[in-house]
C-alpha cells in the first residue's frame, strides 16, 4: 500500500489589516488532527475533502496529518507561525511514500512575507529533497519561485468565485497516484511577470479574467502537459512575490513546462491593460439603488472585503444609505459590543447602538441606529451547496437582528464572517429576495451565494484595507515595476 501524507495550512494575509492573526484564531476556526481531520472534511467541496475522494478512488493509503485555517485577517504573528508550523511538520507521520499539501499561497507571518515556502522549506527538511510533494493553493496565490523549486507540482484552483476547488483536489491527489506508480514523472515551471489584476476584474466567468483560463485549458490539451494553474496574485499582501503567477506541470520535460507557462503569461501581459478598472463612488451607487427596478440590488463593499482579510465593520455604504433615505437595506457588520447590548435589552425590545466602525479608522465611523431586537442568534449555520471556500459550515458568533423605521434589518455579528453563503442571513429568518439592498462586503467570492438572488449586482469602490486600486498602497516590499503601479 501507497503511504500518502496530508496536511493543511490555509491563510490569506492581509498586510494592511491591523489586526495581526493568531493561533488561537486558527484553533477557534478549524484545527484538526489525524482521524477528526478525516472527519472535519470529508464530503465537504473544500480541496482538502478533494485530496481525501482521490486518495480512496485512485487506491492511495492517507494518512492524515494536521489542517488548519481561519478567516482571511492581518499577518500572522511570528510566535503564532512558530508554533503552527512547528505542529504541522511534527504532524507529518514517516515513512510515507507521498505527501499532498493544501496551501493557500498568500500566507504571510510577521517574519516571513512568503510563510508557504517557508512550509514547504520546513517540510523538506523532514522529508529530504525526493519525496514527492504535490501542493494546492488558493487562485489568490502569490506564487514564489521558492514554493515552486520545493514542490514536486502544484495545482490551483481555476475559478473565482472558487468552485472548483474539490475538483483540483481530487486532480492532485491522482497526480499523486499516477507519480507514486511510476506512470509520470511531474517537473514544474513557474513565471512570474510584473503584472497584477485588480480584484473587480478577477471574475473568471467574464473577460478579461476568463480569457486567462481559456489560454490554460489550451495548455492543458498540449501533449505532455499534465497540469497547469493561473494565480492571479493577492496585491493586499505587501511581499517581494506579489503578483500574477503562471505554472505548468509537464511530464519529464522541463523545456514544455516552460514552454507553456511563457505561453499563457505573455499571452495576459500582452492583455494589461484590460486588467485595469474603475467603480462606481458609493454615493453613487446608493443613489442608483434608490432609483432600480431590478431588485434586490447587491453593492459589493469592495473596501471591506471580509473574504480578503478586512475588518467586517465599515460603515461607508451604511452611513450613505442614511444619508440618502433609501430604504429597506440588508447589512451585516461584525460588531461584539453592539450584540451584548442587544443581548441585554432582548428580543423586541427598543436599541439605540452606534454600530459598526470599531476595528480601525480605515473603514468609516461608528453609525447611530435605533431600532427593535428581532432575533438573537447561535450565529451558526450550515452551507450544503458550493459555494466559494468550501467550509461546509460557519460561526458568526452570537448574532442580533435589528430592524429599523426605514426597514432596515441589521446584522450584527461576534465573528467575522465572509459573505460566502447566503445561509449567514436565511439562518435568521431574514429573507434577503425581498429587500432593496443587500449590502455583502466583498467582491467575486460572494456572487455564488447571492446571485440567485441578485436582480443586480453591483461593485462599489469603497476605501479600506482591500481597496479596489492598488495604487491607495503604501508599498514597501513588493517588487517594481510592476503593472498597473508602474507602467
Ligand atoms: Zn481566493
Amino acid at each position: 500500500m501507497l503511504r500518502v501524507g496530508l496536511l493543511g495550512f490555509l491563510h490569506e494575509s492581509n498586510t494592511f489589516a491591523p489586526v495581526p492573526t493568531t493561533y488561537e484564531h486558527f484553533a477557534a476556526t478549524s484545527l484538526t488532527r489525524g482521524e477528526e481531520l478525516r472527519e472535519r472534511w470529508l464530503g465537504k467541496h473544500h480541496e482538502l475533502s478533494g485530496l481525501l475522494a482521490g486518495c480512496e478512488e485512485s487506491g492511495l493509503t492517507v494518512v492524515p496529518g494536521m489542517a488548519t485555517y481561519t478567516v482571511p485577517g492581518g499577518a500572522i504573528t511570528a510566535e503564532s507561525f512558530e508554533r503552527l508550523a512547528a505542529e504541522l511538520i511534527g504532524s507529518i507521520a514517516l515513512p510515507l511514500d507521498g505527501l499532498l499539501v493544501a496551501l493557500h499561497g498568500a500566507t504571510a507571518s510577521e517574519t516571513y512575507p512568503d510563510a508557504d515556502g517557508e512550509i514547504l522549506r520546513r517540510i523538506r527538511a523532514v522529508t529530504g529533497p525526493d519525496l514527492p510533494i504535490i501542493c494546492t493553493l488558493d487562485l489568490h496565490a502569490n506564487f514564489s519561485q521558492a514554493m515552486a523549486e520545493l514542490a514536486t507540482a502544484t495545482i490551483a484552483y481555476r475559478t473565482n468565485p472558487h468552485l472548483d476547488q474539490f475538483a483540483r483536489g481530487r486532480e492532485a491527489a491522482w497526480l499523486m497516484a499516477r507519480t507514486l506508480r511510476g506512470e509520470v514523472q511531474p517537473v514544474q515551471a513557474l513565471e512570474t511577470p510584473p503584472l497584477l489584476i485588480q480584484i473587480s476584474r478577477q471574475h473568471t466567468n467574464v473577460e478579461p479574467a476568463r480569457g486567462l483560463y481559456a489560454d490554460l485549458e489550451t495548455v492543458l490539451t498540449w501533449p505532455g502537459i499534465l497540469s497547469a494553474s493561473v494565480t492571479m496574485g493577492f496585491y493586499y499582501a505587501d511581499v517581494p512575490e506579489m503578483g500574477m503567477g503562471f505554472l505548468a506541470v509537464a511530464d519529464g520535460d522541463e523545456a514544455l513546462a516552460r514552454r507553456a507557462a511563457r505561453w499563457m503569461s505573455e499571452r495576459a501581459w500582452a492583455r494589461r491593460a484590460e486588467f485595469v478598472g474603475n467603480l462606481p463612488t458609493p454615493a453613487e451607487a446608493i443613489a442608483y439603488a434608490k432609483e432600480t427596478t431590478r431588485l434586490p440590488l447587491v453593492l459589493m463593499d469592495v473596501g471591506d472585503n471580509v473574504g480578503a482579510g478586512s475588518p467586517a465593520d465599515s460603515t461607508i455604504l451604511l452611513a450613505e444609505v442614511l444619508r440618502q433615505g433609501a430604504r429597506d437595506a440588508l447589512v451585516v457588520l461584525y460588531d461584539p459590543e453592539s450584540v451584548a447590548q442587544c443581548v441585554a435589552a432582548g428580543v423586541r425590545h427598543t436599541v439605540s447602538l452606534r454600530v459598526g466602525g470599531k476595528t480601525d479608522a480605515l473603514h468609516g465611523a461608528p453609525v447611530a441606529i435605533t431600532g427593535t431586537v428581532r432575533t438573537l442568534s447561535d450565529g451558526l449555520f450550515v452551507e450544503h451547496q458550493i459555494r466559494h471556500g468550501g467550509w461546509g459550515h460557519g460561526d458568526q458568533g452570537v448574532t442580533a437582528v435589528v430592524e429599523t423605521a426605514e426597514g432596515h434589518s441589521i446584522v450584527l455579528t461576534s465573528l467575522r464572517m465572509p459573505p460566502m453563503s447566503l445561509e449567514q442571513v436565511l439562518s435568521l429568518g431574514l429573507r434577503p429576495e425581498r429587500k432593496r439592498i443587500l449590502m455583502a462586503k466583498g467582491v467575486v467570492a460572494p456572487r455564488a451565494a447571492y446571485e440567485p438572488v441578485a436582480g443586480e449586482i453591483l461593485l462599489v469602490d469603497t476605501p479600506g484595507v482591500t481597496s479596489d486600486n492598488p495604487a491607495v498602497f503604501n508599498y514597501r516590499r513588493r517588487r517594481k515595476p510592476l503593472f498597473p503601479l508602474e507602467s
